[in-house]
């Protein structure tokens, strides 16, 4: 009860005092009643008539002194007795005596019978059942006319329906504003009444939903009255729970709202504010600082209440909701109707949600191993989210621009019919994962992209698809072949005939090729023969840090990867004769090519987590979810639909790019470890250079004189490879890729407990 109640008063009716009435007096002192006595009815009704007593205890022993009944007759009598609990005190009868009836008493207006007991916790027990019972229901039922008194004198119209909407009460105020009399009102439903058409078409909608889930709903509405104006007002409904935990009634409250009312800016604050954001506004209040909304709005005259209030508006009055910003009030609504440990958790979801940086794992430990400190600070970090203060070193013309595009020592053409047979050999092995691209760089004397080109995009109907001829595509090969550095100890064209390779071994698997169109599969295979073009052999961050053009071109910000995208596209328009696209329409050439930038794009590895996360959320859980839940383990229409989805094709288009980027440590232990020593010499070099020039070194442990290759490389699979392969190969169903990784990985881990021990002191003699 939300009335705060007085001490209860108790009245004691004893004509004389004995172990009874004393039993009475010290019960009430121990339940903190208070008591009065009376010795005669007279005295009674007057003591009565004065305090107006909650319970009222009647001696009924003894009827040579008064009456019971008549004294009771008397009390009830009275006005204030209407609330008032009468307790008859009657004799205790033999035990062979029948109990007498207690119809009589209840004709007189007692409330209850008690046989006497002068134990004083018996008068105890008696008058707080009592007070728990009776007196709790009637205090009730005054505080209940109490409030309606409230609501008949209030200024605000004031209208109660039940569950089904059906009005039950509307105050004069109400009356007053919509021009109705109550008597037109109650017992009709909301929907039998005219509405007002200024409303937007979804507003009712939207204040069911709201409400009849057991939240506030507030906001402007149009009220049409009877006389079929409509008026503005501000609406604030709550649903009332009762009985049964449910959803009884629903209490609106109405003002008129007015642009010009002085008030309204406060309105205003309250009623741009949609349902959710306001339950969240009072739910953060209730476990912060114990201030809920109506008080907050109520605190006016503070500055900043009102700011935060307003601020808030501004925000809402945005017609366009970022979904960002629907998964923040969807949670917000669930902490609503959430145990206090729940909505905790959930608030700690909402400061993880509204940083940017949702991908990224924080790294927690960093100085614990500097082989994966070094990786992922020089592997995941570009010129903006790496470079801090003085470590940013702007050193002009550092970076050479070598000449890229040198063709001419590509002077002998090949079609795939003047293959050397010896090559064209070793080609027929490409469709398996243990390929040797070491072998064919050697044939085909660094020149692997051009052979191996012709063949996989040959076998996947590239040319029939883009409508070119294969001299068009041997051309295109050329060029792009061209531009990789020959130079770079693994940034050449091995790589990116590497990364083809894997591209079109994993487009060949059944999930994949089930999941993708064949455009999709064009685009992959460009996007594998362009990924690294004119890869300069340094990362980004050494990129940024010697303020090289290029970074200063694409503002530190996916260096490389922009420029590998950019330039592939330039090379390829830039003569009809390599012009892979020129004979697709407009519509396929955009499509195309959006889906080669963003693949290419997705190679860089400052977003590795994101574009992993994704992928493990958007498509192995929900096709994981699937699987469980059918009988049926084989694959079904349910995962058939989240693999072709729009989204997912893209998500499933960056993880094969990223795999078939980084697949060495997945390759046989020969060509794993050949790569290993590639990427390592180039880390070298750059190392050297950054010593050279006075950079900062973006990755120290790569030193030539110091460095431990087995545990980089450990340190590369446990970080970037080992969650990103379980991932593909939960999809995509590489056991053999798997078995590779982790054969590399003992090997790997062996060589480095080798070299730990032979470092090692030898054990005292
Ligand atoms: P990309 O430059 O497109 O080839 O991106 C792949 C990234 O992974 C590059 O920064 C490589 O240097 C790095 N990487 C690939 N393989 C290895 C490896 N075995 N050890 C360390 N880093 C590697
Ligand atoms: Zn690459």
């Amino acid at each position: 009860m939300r009335l705060t109640q007085e001490p209860i008063q108790v009245l004691l009716v004893f004509a004389k005092e004995d172990s009874q009435s004393d039993a009475f007096w010290w019960a009430c002192d121990r339940a903190g009643f208070r008591c009065n006595i009376a010795r005669t009815p007279e005295s009674a009704v007057e003591c009565f008539l004065d305090k107006h007593h909650e319970i009222v205890v009647i001696d009924g022993r003894h009827s040579r002194y008064f009456e019971p009944e008549a004294v009771c007759r008397l009390i009830r009598a009275t006005k204030p007795s209407e609330n008032t609990v009468l307790l008859a005190v009657v004799p205790q009868k033999p035990p062979d005596q029948e109990e007498p009836s207690v119809l009589p008493l209840l004709c007189a207006g007692f409330s209850r019978r008690y046989v006497e007991n002068s134990s004083v916790s018996a008068c105890y027990n008696e008058l707080i059942q009592i007070e728990h019972g009776e007196v709790r229901c009637q205090f009730k039922l005054r505080a209940c006319n109490s409030v309606f008194t409230a609501l008949e004198h209030c200024q605000e119209a004031v209208e109660i329906t039940s569950e089904d909407h059906v009005i039950q009460y509307v105050n004069p105020a109400f009356e007053r504003m919509m021009g109705y009399h109550k008597g037109e009102l109650i017992g009709k439903e909301l929907t039998e009444l005219p509405k007002s058409d200024k409303n937007r078409a979804d507003l009712l909608d939207t204040i069911n939903t709201c409400i009849k889930k057991g939240k506030e709903w507030q906001g402007i509405y149009y009220a049409r009255k009877k006389s079929g104006d409509s008026i503005q007002q501000h609406v604030k409904i709550t649903p009332v729970i009762g009985q049964g935990g449910k959803i009884r009634h629903f209490v609106a409250i109405k003002r008129p709202h007015s642009d010009n009312n002085k008030q309204v800016s406060q309105c205003e604050l309250t009623v741009l504010t949609p349902p959710t954001e306001c339950h969240s506004l009072r739910h953060r209040d209730r476990r912060k600082d114990s201030v809920d909304a109506r008080s907050l709005s109520s605190r006016g005259s503070d500055g900043k209440t009102n700011r935060r209030y307003s601020s808030v508006a501004r925000i809402h009055s945005m017609t366009i909701e970022a979904p960002i910003t629907k998964v923040i009030n969807i949670i917000n609504a669930a902490q609503e109707s959430s145990p206090v440990t729940v909505a905790e958790a959930l608030d700690r979801v909402l400061e993880i949600l509204r940083t940017t940086e949702l991908y990224s794992p924080q790294l927690a430990s960093k100085e614990d191993d500097p082989h994966t400190n070094d990786l992922v600070g020089g592997l995941m970090s570009d010129g903006l989210r790496r470079l801090s203060g003085n470590e940013y070193v702007f050193s002009k013309s550092t970076f050479q621009r070598t000449s890229y595009y040198i063709t001419d020592h590509l002077a002998i053409p090949v079609t795939l019919n003047d293959v050397p047979p010896s090559i064209a050999e070793m080609l027929d092995d490409e469709e398996r994962w243990e390929f040797n691209i070491l072998e064919l760089e050697a044939a085909t004397h660094k020149r692997p992209l051009t052979y191996l080109g012709l063949k996989i995009f040959t076998g996947f109907g590239v040319c029939e698809f883009l409508s070119c001829s294969e001299a068009t595509l041997r051309s295109w090969l050329q060029v792009i072949e061209g531009s990789y550095h020959a130079s770079n100890s693994y940034h050449n064209s091995t790589h990116a005939a590497d990364v083809l390779h894997a591209t079109a071994y994993f487009l060949r698997k059944e999930r994949v090729k089930s999941s993708l169109d064949q455009l999709d599969e064009v685009a992959a295979l460009i996007a594998a023969t362009v990924h690294d073009v004119d890869h300069p052999g340094r990362t980004n961050s050494f990129l940024c840090n010697a303020g090289s053009e290029l970074a200063i071109l694409y503002n530190d910000t996916a260096v490389l990867e922009s420029h590998h995208a950019a330039l592939a596209f330039q090379l390829t328009v830039r003569d009809s004769k390599s012009n892979i696209f020129k004979n697709i329409d407009r519509n396929q050439f955009r499509t195309l090519r959006q889906a080669i930038i963003d693949m290419v794009l997705a190679t860089e590895m400052t977003r590795h987590f994101e574009h992993v996360n994704k992928f493990v959320n958007s498509i192995n859980k929900p096709m994981a979810a699937i699987e469980e839940s059918s009988s049926n383990s084989s694959d079904c229409e349910g995962q058939a639909n989240i693999r072709n989805s729009p989204e997912n094709r893209l998500l499933i288009k960056r993880m094969m790019i990223k795999c078939a980027d980084v697949a060495n440590p997945c390759r046989p232990l020969e060509l794993c470890i050949e790569w290993a020593g590639r990427i390592s010499e180039e880390y070298f070099a750059q190392t050297d250079e950054e010593k050279r020039q006075g950079l900062p070194v973006v990755m120290p442990v790569f030193d030539r004189n110091t460095c431990s290759v087995p545990k980089s490389q450990i340190s590369f699979i446990d970080y970037f490879i080992t969650d990103m392969f379980d991932a593909w190969d939960a999809f995509a169903s590489l056991p053999g890729l798997m078995e590779h990784l982790s054969e590399n990985y003992k090997y790997w881990k062996n060589l480095d407990e080798m070299k730990c021990k032979s470092l090692r002191p030898p054990p005292p003699p």
